[in-house]
């Protein structure tokens, strides 16, 4: 079979000629396979007969062919289409690279006209390669006449550009994709290579300074040094413990160990904390009387709190926060708020992906745009949600959600081991 814009032979009717010429227009204009066939079948309906047609595609994986489409378009219409009907000749079509004509009994259970199915197999050719078979069938006879197979031909031809269309859009997609990917990669070193760059120029700076043997350092100024080279240490830790966890996260290595917990609790503990790391942040609670436990990995769930309220510190200094903690029934819902600067709207949809950052901020605030990615995937770990609501120039309230009953897939011991 070649390619025919137009199947070969004369056109008899007007009728013919202009589903041509529509078949034609809509492979040219559809990216949508499975509405193209609809599409181009209903047309080819109204120049030739047939009662289902079925398209088999080859696996790439196994080489075998498997059912991709099919539709009753005819007498037999009432009924549902069966994937597998015409099998036989698509398969001999897609073996041969022929045009083939099939008659099958379909056995004494059959009655009426469905008991003699003439099926006409085509190959289905896209990019010069066979990769299929198209199979337009017929019940209770008379089999297709020649001027029916050409146009059969024709329309095959068609929805072989149709699955080229399509084979091209994915090509597209994906070298989209990989150029996205390697793009964020690049991105990703940079970024990480500034962050870990500014706290070793610190330590190195202030540790330098320190052994510095013409100066005699007085005990005050030794012990700030000492304390810059403590915090940018830490800060260093931070941010290796938050790019280990997210590339765990990213390929499912993190382990979780859930055991019943009281939220109360843990909420008290990381306001210590934060207050101690924090001491002028004015931390406020509004924890709702017994909250019922919550099956949950403390660990990990306190770092999402961390998170949120380490947040709070840089992006809204000198706000009030509050943690509030409510009973929502199925859900217990934790809610981080402060009076900052807010998130404008159109950024709220990304502010959970990985490496993603509010452009203004990043000049001025360090950050690699991982927390709130990690605290997403925790959270999903844990069958919670986790979102934001944000007013620009009044604050914003970062909350989290915790099934009350829920045990979370606990990970083998074998990931759990993992070495830190
Ligand atoms: P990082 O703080 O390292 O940039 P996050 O993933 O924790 O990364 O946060 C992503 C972005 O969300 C931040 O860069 C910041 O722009 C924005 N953001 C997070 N918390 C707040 C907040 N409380 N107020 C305003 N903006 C915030």
């Amino acid at each position: 079979m070649t390619g025919p814009l137009v199947p070969p032979g004369p056109l008899t009717t007007g009728t013919e000629l202009n589903a041509v010429y529509a078949i034609a227009r809509v492979v040219a204009e559809t990216y949508d396979t499975e509405t193209g066939l609809d599409t181009v079948f209903r047309l080819a309906r109204t120049i030739f007969i047939f009662d289902i047609v079925s398209l088999f595609l080859q696996d790439d994986q196994t080489g075998e062919l498997e059912p991709a489409y099919a539709s009753a378009l005819g007498r037999g219409r009432s009924r549902e289409a069966e994937l597998t009907w015409g099998e036989p000749a698509a398969s001999e079509a897609y073996r041969t690279g022929q045009t083939v004509l099939r008659q099958e009994d379909a056995g004494p259970s059959v009655k009426g006209r469905e008991r003699r199915r003439d099926y006409l197999g085509l190959p289905m050719l896209v990019g010069g390669r066979c990769v299929g078979g198209l199979v337009f069938g017929r019940f209770g006879g008379p089999s297709f006449p020649p001027e029916h197979i050409r146009l059969a031909e024709f329309v095959a031809w068609h929805v072989g550009q149709l699955l080229e269309n399509r084979r091209m859009a994915h090509r597209i997609a994906t070298l989209e994709a990989q150029r996205e990917l390697a793009r964020l990669q690049d991105e990703f070193i940079s970024t990480i290579s500034h962050e870990l760059r500014t706290p070793l120029g610190f330590i190195k700076g202030y540790v330098t300074t320190l052994m510095r043997d013409d100066v005699d350092w007085n005990p005050e100024t030794r012990i700030e040094f000492l304390r810059i080279v403590d915090d940018e240490s830490d800060r260093l830790r931070e941010l290796i413990d938050n790019l280990l966890d997210s590339s765990r996260l990213e390929s499912g290595r993190l382990g979780m160990t859930c055991e019943p917990t009281r939220i109360a609790a843990l909420i008290r503990d990381t306001s210590e904390r934060t207050k101690s790391a924090y001491p002028e942040m004015d931390l406020r609670l509004e924890i709702d009387d017994n909250l019922p436990p919550v099956e949950i990995d403390s660990t990990r769930i306190s770092q999402v709190l961390d998170n949120l309220l380490s947040n709070a510190h840089k992006y809204a200094p000198e706000s009030k926060v509050v943690i509030r903690a409510k009973d929502e029934g199925n859900y217990l819902r934790i809610e981080v708020s402060d009076h900052g600067p807010g998130i404008p709207g159109e950024h709220v949809p990304h502010l959970f992906e990985r490496f993603y950052r509010v452009p203004g901020n990043s000049n001025t605030i360090r950050g690699t745009g991982l927390g709130l990615y990690i605290c997403r995937k925790i959270v999903d770990a844990h069958g919670g949600e986790i979102g934001v609501n944000s007013n620009p120039g009044k604050g914003s309230t970062f909350y989290f959600t915790l099934p009350v009953t829920f045990a979370p897939t606990i990970q083998t011991s074998e990931n759990n081991n993992e070495p830190e």
